[in-house]
């Protein structure tokens, strides 16, 4: 089958200039695009028919080959393979075609806009006992979301946005160096595609008003200074569409005057008579509402640390508790009654014969 000629595939004549040969290529282009004729291997012929005689006659050197020559002329120059290499070799001209256009962005256009909203952080302090043992809080959150006067466009109620003049609506500027395509997002819009010339006065333009709203957080036993909990989708709305972002909520604990703590574990000291350390005693903690009875053993000595078992900070996610550790601070009267010093006389000089024998 002989080859068509160039002019009347893309119905112009031989004199036309650059301009109409383009504009003839984009309707032609619009038309058998192959986005817009998918599975026609008809219009994809016609597609590259239109594109190898653009590519021709958009170039003085070739055209004026094609017009002495004919097809000879060329020796197979301006010709593709397939659709993909019109598109790396038209790359930009499609994006200035399609602009606006739904079907100009699917190739490598405009990037994906984030189909989530921002996490959202809020830092809350408890007291030592809420951590221990868990709290409920009503949290106030200043946050934004889709402006409900412009509805999110940012635009005062009866203006339009424009469309951006440096990125012609594509939200993202192409630079080539050599081989290289490079696109950035567009600095006049940043990325948006427009421009508004007069912003709505709510949220002076950005399309998104703060608001405060309140969320309740459960927040479990044994938390600690530094752990987060994460709410799902409370954060913020995205721009369009998509799913909220998360609530971080960062936690503080306020510092206890008689515990310490360590991981789950709990320190605490306890007074305990001279006389109640050499004979035993069971003293009773109050472990922030919960009274713990602590046993000191008989014999117990200064700063001797007492464990008892699972009454430190419950553990997160899994089920047990650290332990209480009492540290035992034994306490020596530093004056006596005549009787008591008679006493303490004669267990002396017990502890004396005893040693003696
Ligand atoms: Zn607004
Ligand atoms: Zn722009």
């Amino acid at each position: 089958m002989a080859k068509r000629d160039f002019y009347e595939i893309l119905g112009v004549s031989r004199d036309a200039d650059v301009k109409t040969i383009k504009q003839a290529y984009r309707r032609l282009a619009m038309e058998y695009h192959p986005d817009r004729n998918p599975g026609n291997p008809e219009a994809e012929a016609r597609f590259k028919d239109a594109s190898e005689a653009y590519g021709v006659l958009s170039d003085p050197e070739k055209r004026e080959l094609y017009d002495r020559y004919g097809h000879e002329g060329l020796q197979g120059q301006g010709g593709f393979t397939g659709v993909e290499d019109i598109f790396s070799s038209f790359g930009d001209i499609f994006s200035e075609f399609f602009a606006g256009d739904i079907f100009g962005r699917r190739r490598g256009s405009r990037p994906p806009r984030p189909a989530r909203g921002a996490d959202l952080r809020y830092d809350l302090v408890l007291t030592f006992e809420e951590a221990l043992r868990g709290t409920k809080k009503s949290i106030e959150l200043a946050q934004l979301r889709r402006c409900q006067t412009c509805d999110g466009i940012g635009a005062e109620p009866g203006t339009a946005p424009a469309m951006c003049p440096t990125c012609r609506g594509h939200g993202q500027v192409v630079q080539r160096t050599g081989f290289m395509t490079l696109a950035t997002v567009c600095p006049t819009c940043s990325g948006s595609g427009h421009t508004i010339e007069t912003p709505c006065k709510v949220c002076s333009g950005t399309g998104r008003a703060p608001f405060t709203r309140k969320v309740n957080a459960t927040v479990p036993p044994g938390v600690d200074t530094g752990m987060r909990l994460r709410i799902g989708s409370e954060g913020e709305e995205p721009d369009s569409g998509g799913s909220k972002g998360d609530l971080y909520i960062f936690i503080t604990v306020e510092q206890s005057e008689r515990f310490v703590r360590d991981g789950n574990d709990l320190l605490t000291r306890v007074q305990v008579p001279y006389t109640q350390a050499i004979l035993g005693h069971t003293v009773e903690i109050d472990l922030v509402g919960e009274p713990v009875r602590v046993d000191i053993p008989p014999g117990t000595q200064p700063s001797e640390r007492l464990r008892v078992e699972g009454k430190g900070a419950p553990f997160i996610g899994r089920k047990g508790s650290g332990d209480l550790f009492v540290e035992v601070v034994v306490t020596i009267p530093k004056a006596l009654t005549k009787k008591q010093q008679e006493m303490v006389r004669l267990l002396d000089k017990l502890h004396r014969e005893t040693e003696m024998n």
